[in-house]
């Protein structure tokens, strides 16, 4: 892991990767896309675009700009959707996954809670039948989480 992203916590050095991000997928760095990307990169969750929203209060670009700015970052592999919840989609940071398989999701049966479990090995599923390809393989997990574990 980078020292930038060790630095996040700092204002400027979020900037200075959301900028990166942007030049690495060629991508304008118009407000809307500085604004939300910013949003994803201050979160270690997954967060729902009404989040990035509340995130970034007076300075949200509308939904619907909120959404195409997401589209974007999906489309050049940057943000990926994490898992659907309650019908709501959560978003977050394309990184450390392969192009394949993402990290799986930790949903706490008792809090609720959901959680990116960034260190898990799981192979990609191997299909006998012939005619599937594989493109893409989430997994998500339920159990108890460390707080409700007890
Ligand atoms: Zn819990
Ligand atoms: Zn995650």
């Amino acid at each position: 892991m980078s020292a930038v992203e060790k630095e996040t916590h700092n204002g400027y050095t979020h900037k200075q990767k959301v900028a990166e991000l942007l030049k690495a997928a060629k991508l304008r760095q118009t407000h809307p896309r500085l604004a939300v990307l910013g949003a994803l990169i201050a979160t270690n969750t997954p967060i729902s675009r009404q989040q990035i929203a509340d995130t970034l209060g007076d300075n949200a670009p509308d939904k619907v700009t909120i959404y195409r700015a997401l589209e974007c970052f999906m489309d050049k592999g940057i943000v990926h959707q994490a898992f659907l919840k309650d019908r709501t989609a959560y978003f977050e940071l394309g990184h450390n996954c392969s192009k394949t398989q993402c990290h799986p999701h930790f949903t706490c049966t008792s809090c609720k809670k959901t959680v990116c479990i960034k260190d898990a090995k799981i192979p990609l599923a191997e299909i006998s039948d012939q005619g599937f390809t594989i493109k893409h393989q989430k997994v998500e997990l339920e159990g108890l989480c460390p707080d409700c574990n007890d």
